[in-house]
């Protein structure tokens, strides 16, 4: 088997209600995905975490080193494609594209074997996993308050028991919407705040230091991702675990954070940090240091589904008779294409999800939907 020919599908959606995060205003969603073809028929799917354009742009820059290879030898095509660009591509969007990619590559895998990634990867500790509502991003000119608290309250009535919202926009605003948020869900679903790297370290100690009698899960990005020192500050200042991870990329990139504790919770995204191949040595290393591992989780079906097999073979950490169980970060934000790209929508019961036990990453996609989202790559 020999890979035939490499394909970026970019997809996109206007959004009816337009949202907000600290940095990043949402008018529309759009995600690429990539798909490997082999001689034999055989295809597999991944996606880049990131500016859907570039990456695709990308994931064809590295089609010259893929074309003709065997794509069942992933630990060697993804030293090939590193090594490529490596001299301007250490992180970024070199990065994402070679995720993309390394996905689609187990993806193949999975189905030439005819098991799921998960047993590749050493076996399925679970075959569900608990997940946790994104959400609570701003409206333009909205009431952030009242909006963010019924949104989780209406995750809660869903079956969710942990849910994340937004801030970094303004502090003093922020805390409010934290307090209604944690007065809407009760005192015993998980909250957990991200900042998208929205304050600078004063303003995220502040934050913290206000915000901890929340109970909150844990502070995401709280300041910029390029300052880890920053981050040891802020740990160091206030009293809320801190998260971060899904603009960090490789195992170069996670081992300063994980060696230098400079968050509790690393969140490897399995479209950006370097795809499976990657992602397990990143593991492997927030496990050496005594660090949770939640995988980000942004994108379509595609994202979903490759978060699920790595999840499934995630070793519990420690090791003990009721371990602790790893959780799905779960997008309850619109986006129109999220599911309908699947064959079969990735749904929760009552907050859980269970793993697709199929072969690859356990999806099929929906080549009508392919169609209707997509979106031009000019
Ligand atoms: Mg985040």
């Amino acid at each position: 088997m020999r890979i035939a020919a490499i394909r970026t599908h970019l997809l996109g959606s206007p959004l009816a209600h337009p949202y907000e995060s600290a940095t990043m205003r949402f008018d529309r969603r759009a995600h690429l995905l990539v798909e490997v073809i082999c001689d034999d028929g055989t295809t597999g799917w991944g996606e880049c975490l990131g500016p859907a354009r570039p990456n695709a742009a990308m994931v064809r820059a590295y089609a010259e080193w893929l074309i003709g290879q065997d794509p069942l030898q992933t630990e060697r095509i993804w030293t090939t494609l590193y090594n490529a660009f490596r001299d301007q591509g250490q992180r970024g969007l070199a990065v994402t594209a070679l995720s993309g990619i390394d996905v689609a590559l187990w993806d193949i895998k999975g189905r030439h074997f005819g098991v799921p990634v998960s047993l590749l990867l050493g076996g399925r500790f679970r075959d569900e996993v608990r997940a946790y509502a994104t959400g609570g991003f701003r409206r333009p000119r909205g009431d952030p308050i009242a909006e963010t608290a019924a949104e989780m309250a209406a995750h809660a009535a869903a079956g969710f028991q942990a849910c994340k919202i937004k801030i970094g926009f303004d502090p003093a605003e922020d805390l409010q919407v934290i307090a209604a948020v944690r007065e809407a869900i009760g005192p015993r679903m998980r909250l957990m705040i991200d900042a998208n790297h929205g304050y600078d370290p004063l303003e995220a100690i502040r934050l913290g230091r206000a915000a901890a009698e929340h109970d909150i899960d844990w502070f995401e990005e709280p300041v910029v991702p390029e300052q880890i020192g920053a981050y040891r500050a802020v740990r160091a200042g206030q009293p809320i675990p801190l998260a971060a991870g899904e603009t960090w990329h490789t195992r170069w990139g996670m081992e300063e954070p994980i060696r230098t504790r400079a968050v509790d919770i690393i969140q490897p995204d399995l479209g950006g940090c370097g795809g499976f191949t990657e992602a397990r040595r990143i593991a492997d290393l927030a496990a050496l240091h005594g660090l949770r591992v939640v995988p980000h989780v942004w994108g379509t079906g595609v994202q979903i589904a490759a978060a699920l097999q790595f999840l499934a073979a995630l070793q519990p950490e420690p090791l003990r008779h009721r371990p602790l169980d790893p959780i799905l970060e779960f997008d309850c934000t619109e986006c129109p294409f999220r599911q309908a790209i699947l064959t079969r929508p990735i749904g929760h019961e009552q907050g859980v999800v269970r793993i697709p036990d199929g072969p690859g990453l356990g999806i099929g996609i929906d080549q009508a939907a392919l169609r209707e989202f997509r979106i031009s790559d000019s």
